[in-house]
């Protein structure tokens, strides 16, 4: 006989009789044994409620198996697996306090063990800018066609992206990061697979490009902008895309057409580079969760610099300018930090701090960031070309840098609280990111 549910009660009514709980009937008609029995408690949240249950619990000596809760839109399910031996009067008790707290009780008689499959457990993380059933239907549909159990879901945001972490239990996960590929691609959202492990979630360093990045800007474009030679930036630029030059010859050649500037242009140009949303918030958030923060760029020291005193960042790398008596030479100092270089200085900031690969975050967007996203732990596309987000082990596509705290398991709720309880956000004045709903 599969197991059903046996009782219920709840406010308001009379006092569920003894009788209607066919449970304890049951029971008595099987000598010398102990059930499980799972408990499950809905109603509208408050402090108070688990203590009163479990004190129940305490003072009827009953066994407590296992207890899970969850909180929906301040209605709570608080789930117990409690041992219940024969002639125990603990469930009519649970009843007759859920009946005064104004509480729904079912009791359903479970299995002993979990007949859950055991197997390696994965975390997908779906962001959106909306997240429609349709959606989360084909996310969750390719999770089951992976042959993987969902365990858990857990809402990571609301606003300025929705997202919502599914821990999975089993399947093949080769087969799910496919079809989640496609179901992301075909409703226009982010899906991210990570294997869930202690390295997910004992990252400690996070490295980031810059340009397009951590700023919305190309540095190099602004700068011939100010020296009125945008067009012909723009010509080596095209030529470097379609494989003519290497990155370091484009630079060197695109750096060339500055000389004789003035060096006030590289304080014109830093003032006027734009973070990228979220890039604040991220940055402080990760600082806070003990994380290292480090920008490699193939841009110019002088303005990686200035981010990185102005955001609280730990190490900044990138190309150095050649000034003379204050005037730009058109040339560059030292090693050139190009695809490669990029990649070596993750390697070299890592190993200073003493953290692991495993345990490193690279996020960037163009091409010469693929070396480093592919030697980190975790390489993330951001708002990338196409040939960096297939390559990349995931891709966000939504325009705020801090939905990566999402795909590191990090609610928005627990980020505001602690902007909130900071005194020195807080005097800076919260501002709320685009999209948030009036407090
Ligand atoms: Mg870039």
């Amino acid at each position: 006989m599969p197991p059903s549910v046996v009782a219920a009660a709840s406010r308001p009514g009379p006092v569920p009789a003894a009788a209607a709980i066919p449970v304890v009937g049951r029971l008595a008609g099987v000598e010398d044994l102990q059930r499980t029995v799972l408990v499950r408690c809905s109603g509208r949240d408050r402090p108070g409620i688990t203590t009163g249950l479990l004190g129940v619990l305490a003072d009827s000596g009953a066994e407590l198996f296992d207890m899970e809760q969850v909180v929906v839109r301040d209605r709570l399910t608080l789930d117990l697996a409690i041992g219940v031996d024969d002639g125990d009067q603990v469930l009519k008790e649970l009843l007759f306090h859920g009946w005064e707290q104004g509480l729904q009780l079912d009791f359903e008689v479970v299995e002993a063990d979990t007949a859950r499959p055991v197997g390696a457990r994965s975390v997908v993380t779906v962001i959106g800018q909306v997240l429609p059933p349709a959606a989360l239907r084909d996310v969750t549909g390719a999770i089951a066609t992976s042959g993987a159990n969902i365990d858990r879901i857990v809402r990571l945001s609301r606003y300025p992206v929705v997202s919502y972490e599914f821990v999975t239990l089993g399947g093949d996960i080769d087969r799910m990061r496919a079809e989640l590929v496609a179901a992301a691609k075909s409703h226009a959202v982010d899906v991210a697979v990570q294997r869930e492990s202690l390295e997910r979630r004992a990252k400690r360093l996070v490295v980031m490009d810059v340009d397009s990045t951590l700023i919305q800007d190309e540095v190099i474009e602004l700068l011939a902008r100010e020296a009125g030679c945008g067009e012909e930036v723009e010509r080596i630029t095209t030529r470097a895309m379609a494989g003519e030059l290497d990155f370091e010859a484009s630079l060197r050649e695109r750096t060339a057409l500055l000389a004789g500037l003035s060096d006030g242009v590289l304080d014109r140009v830093a003032d006027k580079v734009r973070l990228t949303p979220g890039a604040r918030t991220f940055v402080r958030t990760l600082k806070r969760l003990g994380y290292t923060v480090a920008i490699v760029s193939g841009g110019f020291t002088h303005i990686t610099d200035r981010l990185a005193a102005d955001l609280g960042i730990d190490h900044a790398a990138a190309n150095r300018l050649e000034v003379v008596d204050g005037v730009l030479t058109g040339r560059l100092l030292g090693e050139v930090i190009d695809r490669p270089g990029k990649a070596r200085m993750l390697r070299e900031i890592a190993a200073a701090e003493h953290i692991p690969l495993e345990q490193t975050v690279a996020v960037g967007d163009g091409a010469n960031d693929l070396d480093m996203l592919a030697t980190a732990g975790l390489g993330i596309a951001f708002n990338a070309k196409p040939v960096v987000r297939e390559a990349a082990d995931t891709a966000v596509s939504v325009p705020f840098l801090d939905a990566i705290l999402f795909l590191l398991g990090i609610r928005r709720e627990d980020i505001e609280q602690a902007d909130a309880d900071d005194p020195a956000v807080a005097d800076l004045g919260f501002v709320p990111a685009p999209g948030t709903p009036p407090a």
